[in-house]
């Protein structure tokens, strides 16, 4: 028996194997159909091996009948399981019976015409059993079994293009690629070739091969590789098929040398080709692990951080009340309404006072912060005075500034021309005081001396409100500019004048203002040469 003979007995013995393991285990129907396309390649490679190895011409012809009836039923199976897989409700094996009429036609054909498909059987000059076909008919099966491919290949197309599942779209890859390849190769061989050369029929077997495994590799392996290692490996393992069969159908010794040697070299190349490549897929399977891991712990963190968010504005809106009793008590107390106070006593309840308020303002940060995070920061919008408002402001803040020695001063400009300026916004008016509070309480804060400055102008090129505060305070080092709207961010000279500071203050206070579509920015020439905030308000504009 010759090398070719044995790979076909090989090819024969294995298929038949799988499809009994196959049809041993899960009784679904896609199981059946795939196991009984694994037979009929077994078979189709027996005949082709009987074909092979008969002296007679005529068992040889009608060997060939019986590898054709067999590799008749291989599209019609094929087709019939792209139907089945992956696994789609609503079909049913006994309803695909219409499929099985032109593989019944077909075999009808082969069986009932003499010389059917094959003319005659003859052996070459070299001594090999050859054959030519009868074109019309051959061409007639051919087509049939390319109708069915393609008919197929739409059917898994199809269900890769509605599947959500990412296992079944990575088994279906797999199938196109391990199938598409060998298919193709094979109808080179066994349908195209033989109208002119007829002794490489044996290469469809070998090429069922690859078919064979790429399916079963997709059907029953759970963790499918990366398509770049299965692409690698499929293509390698045709280069080694390719080649092997170049060896043995060298003519010559030389050439058969040859051969061999490259094809221990493609194998050594091809085994270390792949071995890199699957080792750079792993490591990107472990990093798109790591990516995931990532990925929950950061979920994770986010929901704790929702949660410490709820726990601070728990904790803050407790803390309020008894906050606004203390300085509501304390209050009395100085303005003698509990009767005479002595005046130590008068002194420490001051102080009481005065750290309440403080406490107050940081509580009240801490809730701002709460909300802006939960994004549950609720703004009562109404048209208000922006002028007006500010006044407000810089009224309740006229005792702080009266106890330091700063010069300052208040001015609303109008625009040339413009006799009255209407100054109306639309906003909360609580929370804009809040922020204009803070701009100026930082301003008196951070100006050990000299002068602090408001003004409110209005941009007509811009269409915008401009409220700028500046100071001639302790100034901001360059490089913390970019920094001061974040959170809990503090530069390092204001320790030096206020080391009660949280950092939060121009951060609620940005948020607010952009919650209002307005903006709010620093200036400064850097430490020890003042300040100067800005912020930018949209005028009212009727509807
Ligand atoms: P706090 O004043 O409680 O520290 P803020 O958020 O109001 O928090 O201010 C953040 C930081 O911005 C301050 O710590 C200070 O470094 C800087 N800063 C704010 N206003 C001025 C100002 N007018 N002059 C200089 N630095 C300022």
């Amino acid at each position: 028996m010759d090398i070719i003979s044995i790979v076909l007995s090989v090819v024969s013995l294995i298929t038949a194997g799988l499809s009994l393991f196959i049809i041993r285990g899960e009784h679904s129907d896609s199981n059946k159909v795939f196991s009984l396309f694994i037979l009929s390649i077994s078979l189709w490679a027996f005949g082709l091996l009987m074909f092979r190895v008969t002296n007679s011409i005529s068992s040889a012809l009608n060997y060939s009948r019986f590898y054709y009836i067999a590799a008749a039923a291989i599209p019609t199976f094929f087709l019939h399981f792209s139907y089945l897989f992956p696994r789609r409700s609503g079909f049913k094996f006994s309803s695909f019976g219409v499929l099985y009429i032109p593989l019944a036609v077909i075999v009808l054909c082969i069986l009932a015409y003499p010389n059917f498909i094959l003319n005659e059987v003859y052996y070459t000059s070299a001594g090999v059993k050859s054959a030519s076909v009868n074109i019309a008919p051959y061409m007639t099966y051919a087509a049939y079994f390319v109708i069915f491919l393609i008919i197929a290949y739409f059917n898994l197309l199809r269900a890769f293009y509605s599947s959500k599942d990412n296992h079944v779209k990575a088994q279906l890859k797999f199938i196109f690629i391990g199938t598409i390849i060998p298919y193709v190769i094979a109808m080179y061989f066994d349908l195209f070739l033989p109208f002119f050369d007829y002794t490489y029929i044996w290469i469809g077997p070998i090429m069922a091969i690859i078919v064979v495994w790429s399916l079963s590799y997709a059907v029953y392996r759970h963790h499918l590789l990366n398509v770049k290692v299965i692409t690698t490996e499929i293509f390698i393992a045709a280069l080694w098929i390719f080649i092997f069969i170049k060896t043995l159908i060298s003519s010559t010794y030389q050439d058969r040398l040859i051969n061999l040697g490259l094809l221990i070299l493609t194998i050594v190349v091809g085994i270390l080709l792949i071995k890199s490549v699957q080792k750079e897929v792993s490591q990107r399977e472990r990093i798109e692990l790591l990516a995931t891991d990532l990925r929950q712990a950061n979920q994770r963190l986010t929901e704790l951080d929702r949660q410490k968010s709820e726990f601070v504005s728990f904790a803050t809106h407790q803390l309020r009340a008894p906050l606004t009793a203390m300085k509501g008590y304390a209050s009395l107390i100085l303005e003698g309404d509990m009767g005479k106070v002595p005046d130590e006593a008068r002194m420490a309840v001051s102080r009481i006072y005065e750290s309440t308020n403080t406490l107050t303002v940081i509580v009240d940060d801490y809730l701002n912060i709460a909300r802006i995070e939960l994004g549950s920061m609720k703004y009562a919008f109404d048209t208000i005075d922006f002028r007006g408002l500010i006044e407000d402001v810089i009224a309740e803040l006229r005792p702080n500034m009266d106890k330091t020695d700063l010069q300052f001063s208040f001015t609303a400009e109008h625009p040339v021309g413009e006799i009255a300026r209407d100054w109306r916004i639309t906003g909360d008016r609580d929370k804009l005081k809040q922020v204009i509070a803070n701009l100026i309480d930082n301003s008196i804060k951070y100006t050990p001396k000299g002068r602090v400055d408001a003004t409110l102008s209005f941009d007509r090129s811009r269409h915008r409100f401009v409220f700028m505060i500046k100071d001639t305070g302790i100034g901001i080092a360059p490089e913390v500019l970019p920094h001061l709207f974040q959170k809990f961010s503090r530069a390092g000279n204001a320790n030096k004048v206020n080391i009660k500071g949280t950092g939060l203050g121009l951060y609620v206070a940005k948020e607010i203002v952009e919650a209002h579509h307005g903006t709010v920015r620093v200036e400064s020439a850097g430490e020890g040469r003042g300040s100067a905030f800005i912020v930018e308000m949209e005028p009212f504009t009727k509807a």
